[in-house]
């Protein structure tokens, strides 16, 4: 009897322990706008929180935060990440937050393995950014599922990181969760505080959300072809480039569920998306 009390979520987990069935862990892109939301209770921290309650829990979490440009492709390796507090002008306690999840060497050095592009650097000096902490502390505030990051070679075009991403597929299959954290729209030099969105920001996040929807990837990587609206959405692409990484760790049959779609301070898209 005791069977049928056990829900499927966790017979599923029960499962993934034992190493008897694979499950396939789903992408997730997320907006993530102001650091604030790492300690706040609003829609989008319970949009985060939402998604992460109905995932199985992961054995490692990927984050590919627009927060970690470099000039190469690096990997976090280190057992015991810092916290990174890489802002100014917030409140103390935002930089009191510490976000105590162990590393993922093992994980780490698969991920470097994965990738054939380019040569991978084990990168002991990062740690997590806001990029990864804001979201993760929301999601998972236990801390207690292993975290690493994978930078943004800010060199390359974006057709590069949507092929470098593909190389990443199979840690889907390994139950890590792969979390890319940025604005699909992010534009800080245009913000106002009567929060009355710009035509050019529901131009392109609207755009973004039919490509994503229609999976058509190609868009969304030539994203520039956009024009004004693409100039002043993405005025530059740190914060875009992760959706990149998303749509190409997806494949044809991941359901694919839109959340947190709407707009901060005018030019912030604060949309999220759940593929798989
Ligand atoms: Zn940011």
């Amino acid at each position: 009897m005791m069977a049928a009390s056990i829900s499927l979520q966790q017979l599923k987990e029960q499962l993934v322990q034992q190493g008897g069935e694979k499950i396939k862990m789903p992408v997730l892109f997320i907006g993530h706008g102001s650091p604030m939301n790492a300690i706040e209770d609003n829609e989008y921290t319970r949009g985060w929180k939402n998604v992460a309650n109905q995932l199985t829990k992961p054995k490692a979490v990927l984050c590919i935060s627009a927060h970690w440009l470099t000039k190469g492709t690096m990997v976090t390796a280190m057992p015991q990440p810092r916290t990174i507090h890489d802002f100014g002008g917030f409140p103390q306690k935002l930089f009191d937050v510490e976000y105590k999840a162990a590393g993922s060497p093992d994980f780490a050095k698969k991920t470097s393995q994965l990738i054939t592009k380019t040569e991978v650097i084990s990168y002991m000096e990062w740690g997590l950014d806001h990029g990864t902490w804001s979201v993760l502390l929301p999601m998972y505030p236990k801390a207690d599922i292993p975290v690493f990051q994978l930078s943004i070679d800010y060199t390359k075009p974006p057709s590069y990181h949507y092929e470098l991403a593909k190389e990443l597929k199979q840690l889907r299959e390994e139950g890590v969760l792969i979390v890319s954290s940025g604005n699909i729209v992010h534009n800080l030099g245009m913000l106002r505080f009567d929060n009355k969105v710009y035509d050019w920001t529901e131009e392109f996040n609207e755009k973004m959300m039919q490509y994503i929807a229609s999976r058509n990837h190609n868009a969304i990587v030539n994203y520039d072809k956009l024009g004004k609206a693409a100039n002043y959405a993405v005025p530059t692409n740190e914060h875009f480039l992760p959706l990149i990484y998303s749509i190409a760790l997806t494949d044809e049959k991941d359901p694919i569920e839109i959340f947190n779609n709407s707009y901060q301070m005018g030019s912030i898209s604060m949309a999220s998306v759940k593929f798989g």
